[in-house]
């Protein structure tokens, strides 16, 4: 079922200032070029840090990505980056319907509409879903999945341009991953959903997020189903990163 190389995403969330930022996504770049692994790589650092990361690893290996964007071209919504200004900065992915955003009130009708404004700006939205604690304990994370996958997806979306990561709530920033049988299932359940929403649903990526550590990044990364990782905090510690793409590209 894997016909790409694995993607290794991080998401840097609310880290990082210039010189920080600037070094970790150089040694990154230089890794990759040096090594080659097996996997393609994406970073996702604050808007504040695109520009400048895009513009130091221009025609290199790394893609570049942001956090999320607003759902209007431009106009009266102070502090707000449109799709477009994303891809002006030099990113070309943009994570939307994070569950950290959700749980602000983004609904998935919203995500939609961002997903629709991305792809109009030249992005490829990397969407998140995932149920919460009380969801898989009550029986109903399937459910709550199939919802938000059916009604993040905007009308028309290629699979090629879509890339879509599973992550359980309560496995981000928690230090306790999903089980490999839960993973696998509930790759297996976005799948079977994406093959009924899209012509070509099989040619999209399905990410596994939720505590990725070099510990347990192998384990994932054979399960059936898993094209990569998103990885929140270990995207933030360089050699932690680099072996988790050893763990994709072996
Ligand atoms: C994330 O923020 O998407 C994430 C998966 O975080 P962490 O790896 O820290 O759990």
């Amino acid at each position: 079922m894997n016909k790409r190389p694995p993607l290794i995403a991080g998401n840097w969330k609310m880290n990082g200032l210039r010189t920080g930022g600037r070094n970790l996504a150089r040694s990154l770049a230089g890794w990759l070029v040096e090594t080659r692994p097996a996997v393609e790589m994406l970073i996702c650092p604050p808007a504040t840090l695109l520009a400048e990361i895009a513009a130091s690893t221009v025609g290199g290996p790394l893609r570049i990505g942001a956090q999320d964007c607003h759902e209007q071209t431009s106009g009266a919504h102070t502090g707000s980056l449109s799709a477009a200004m994303l891809a002006d900065a030099g990113a070309g992915v943009v994570i939307l319907g994070h569950s950290e955003r959700r749980r602000l009130g983004e609904d998935s009708a919203l995500v939609a509409a961002k997903a629709a404004a991305a792809l109009a700006a030249g992005l490829r939205p990397l969407i998140c879903v995932g149920e919460t604690l009380v969801e898989r304990e009550t029986g109903i994370a399937a459910q709550t999945v199939t919802a938000q996958l059916r009604d993040s997806l905007p009308p028309g979306i290629a699979a090629t341009d879509l890339t879509i990561a599973y992550e359980p709530v309560w496995a981000i920033g928690t230090g306790r991953h999903a089980d490999g049988a839960t993973i696998a299932e509930m790759h297996a359940l976005i799948r079977r959903e994406l093959a009924d929403l899209l012509a070509d649903g099989a040619s999209c990526r399905v990410l596994y997020g939720g505590s990725v550590t070099p510990a347990n990044a192998d384990a994932i990364l054979t399960l059936p189903g898993v094209d990569g990782v998103l990885v929140g905090g270990a995207s933030l510690d360089t050699e932690s990163f680099k072996a988790i793409a050893m763990a994709g590209g072996a």
